[in-house]
Order: structure tokens, then sequence, then C-alpha cells
């Protein structure tokens, strides 16, 4: 990396190499999937990720859970633009062949796959000398022109969010043994917090009846401080959060602040939405909740003002404790 790349991040990195425009009738790089045209009613919408091995996963890494999370990851970003799962390819790069590994990989993928509606239709296998390497490409199908852009916040919508925020950093780094002095008192939620780290489920069902509503979203992977920012750089807003409101899993009472404020403000891989909807749909955002049985709650303000403002209960900003993950800036989360 050092020598090769003199940049700030990986989103430099894209924009400087990897951005030409789109054709004609796609989206192309900078929202969580590509669209691509299909038919007068519908557009296809699609997006890839890599996980490689001791930066994504542990080598020991449970394969029943690291197939489900390949698949849920991707998942995760048709859900952010509102698209229904299809179908995916599924890229392996091992360095031998352990079949009982292969196996339970197989099965947790499948087992997603499945219940998401995502078919298995190709993809390629291959001998890695370094390490297990998985890449995932997923499709999907949305109403034509209703997909969720990252660029579509207006001013004066609320800014809401799906599930609970700060697991999966909490599991993280507790598993690096950062804030090894609170894992005691996390003994009551440990599962809960493995889950969430390990076996993400992103709420693939209400996101299409969601973009019925809404005018932005973004999955958060890299933490809500930095994938809210992409949303408010790319419709050229500002948004005003309040952390008072944010949707705290419940193992972070009791933590001190510091922990929780990087937990919930900077924490990654948390796999649910945030979306930006005019406040006259409320009551029709919180139905879709109930129906669908996703929490959801609003926790903010589009503003004309550039940035993102988090506040406290008394109106004063909180500092944000870390930027979100970038590949190229610090370690994994
Ligand atoms: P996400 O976190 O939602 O997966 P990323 O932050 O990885 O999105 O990527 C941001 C945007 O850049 C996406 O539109 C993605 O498709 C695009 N992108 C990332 N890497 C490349 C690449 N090497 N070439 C072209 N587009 C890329
Ligand atoms: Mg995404």
């Amino acid at each position: 990396m050092h020598g090769l790349l003199n940049m700030a991040s990986e989103f430099d990195l894209i924009s400087r190499y990897f951005s030409p425009p789109a054709p004609n009738g796609f989206v192309g790089v900078g929202d969580d999937c590509a669209v691509l045209p299909l038919t007068p009613d519908k557009q296809w919408v699609t997006s890839t990720d890599l996980l490689i091995q001791d930066q994504h996963f542990a080598a020991g890494a449970d394969p029943w859970k690291l197939g489900h999370k390949a698949l849920a990851v991707n998942v995760s970003d048709l859900a952010a633009m509102g698209a229904t799962p299809q179908a995916c390819l599924l890229g392996l790069a091992l360095p031998s062949i352990d079949e009982a590994w292969v196996q339970a990989f197989r099965d947790g993928f499948l087992h997603y796959a499945h219940t998401t509606g995502c078919a298995l239709i190709g993809g390629d296998t291959t001998r890695s000398a370094a390490g297990i390497h998985i890449s995932v490409t997923v499709l999907g199908l949305v109403n034509a022109g209703r997909a969720l852009r990252r660029s579509a916040a207006q001013l004066s919508d609320d800014v809401w969010l799906t599930g609970q925020l700060g697991a999966a950093h909490l599991a993280w780094q507790l598993s690096t043994g950062r804030w090894a002095a609170h894992r005691a008192s996390l003994s009551a939620h440990w599962a809960d917090i493995q889950a969430a780290l390990h076996t993400p489920l992103p709420p693939w069902q209400l996101a299409p009846a969601l973009a019925q509503w809404a005018h932005a979203a973004i999955d958060i992977s890299d933490g809500l401080a930095q994938d809210l920012g992409h949303i408010l750089t790319n419709s050229a807003c500002g948004a005003s959060v309040y952390v008072d409101a944010l949707p705290a899993h419940p193992a972070l009472a009791g933590l001190p602040v510091e922990i929780k404020h990087e937990a919930l403000l900077s924490g990654g891989e948390v796999y649910q939405l945030c979306f930006t909807a005019p406040p006259a749909h409320r009551a029709r955002i919180n139905a879709l909740g109930e129906q669908y049985q996703t929490r959801i709650t609003r926790v903010g303000e589009i503003t004309a003002a550039d940035g993102l403002r988090i506040l406290d209960g008394s109106g004063q900003p909180v500092h944000v404790p870390r930027g979100g993950f970038d590949h190229f800036a610090e370690p994994q989360p």
C-alpha cells in the first residue's frame, strides 16, 4: 500500500481512478449499487463486495456464519437502494480444499440465499496463495425510477434509522482486547453482540416498501457519521442528528459515554439503513416498521447548512470520536 498510494482514502482512489460517467439510463459509481435499465417498469440493481481473510474476518472464523455474512453485506446494499433480492454470484479463492469448511460455508450462504430469495446462479472458484477471498455480486429489482439514491435527500426531510446501533462495533473492539475492562459486565449481551457482528440481518423485506416513501438511503457499513455524511455530500445538504434519539443497542447502557458515542456514531458493520423522508410520511413509515416488525427510529432532520451536526440533550455539539471505516486509513474496525 505505502509507496503505491498517496491518497487520503479509498473514496479518493475510487473517485480519481474508477468513476467514469455512467451510460445513459444507468446509475454508476457512487451509490450503494448500480442501476441498469430492464423494462419500462423495472430496473436491475447490482453491487459487489469483497471479504478478505485477516482484513474482514479471522482465519478461524466460523464458516457457516461467514457464508451468511458474505451474502448479507451485499443484500444490505440492495436494501439501501430499496431493491428486492433476485440472484447472486459467488467468487471463492481458497488456499486448499477443506470440505468441512466448504460445506459449512455453503450451508450458511445458501440458507440466507433461500431466506432472501437471492438465487445463487454462478461464480468462480480458484486457489489462493494468500488466504481466503470471497467475492459476492448481487442482483435485485426496483420499480423504475424508485431506487433510493444517496443524492436524493431534501431540505427538511426527517432522518431515520432501522435497527439498533453499536453492538457490532462493541463485539469487534472486545475481540481485539480493547475495552476489556467492560467485558464481564457485558456477559448478558454476549450472544447478541456477537450475532450483530457475525450474522447481520439487513432489513431487506422492509426496504422495497420504504422506497415508495423515502427520498435517500444508505446502509451503515462504515459508521453512521461517515455513511450519513455520504448522503449529505451527494445531496449537497447538512443534517442535525440528536444523540439521545439514536437507537442504542441495550449492551451500551451503563458504558462510559466516550464508548457509547464511538459505538453509536463511528461503529461500522451495522448493515441497517439510514434514510430520509418527508415529515408528511411519518405515520406511513412508522406503520411500515410495525408491518415488517422492524424498529425504525426518527433521529434528526436534513438542514440547509453543510455538514453533520450531532447534538446532545442540551443542544450542544457532540464530537464524533473517530472517522468511520476506510480500508486505507486504519485497521479493520
Ligand atoms: P459500499 O460501502 O456501499 O459497498 P463502497 O464505499 O465500497 O460502497 O463504494 C462506493 C462506490 O464506489 C460504490 O458505488 C461502488 O460500486 C464504487 N466502487 C468501489 N470500488 C470500485 C472500483 N474499483 N471500480 C469501480 N467502482 C468502485
Ligand atoms: Mg453500502
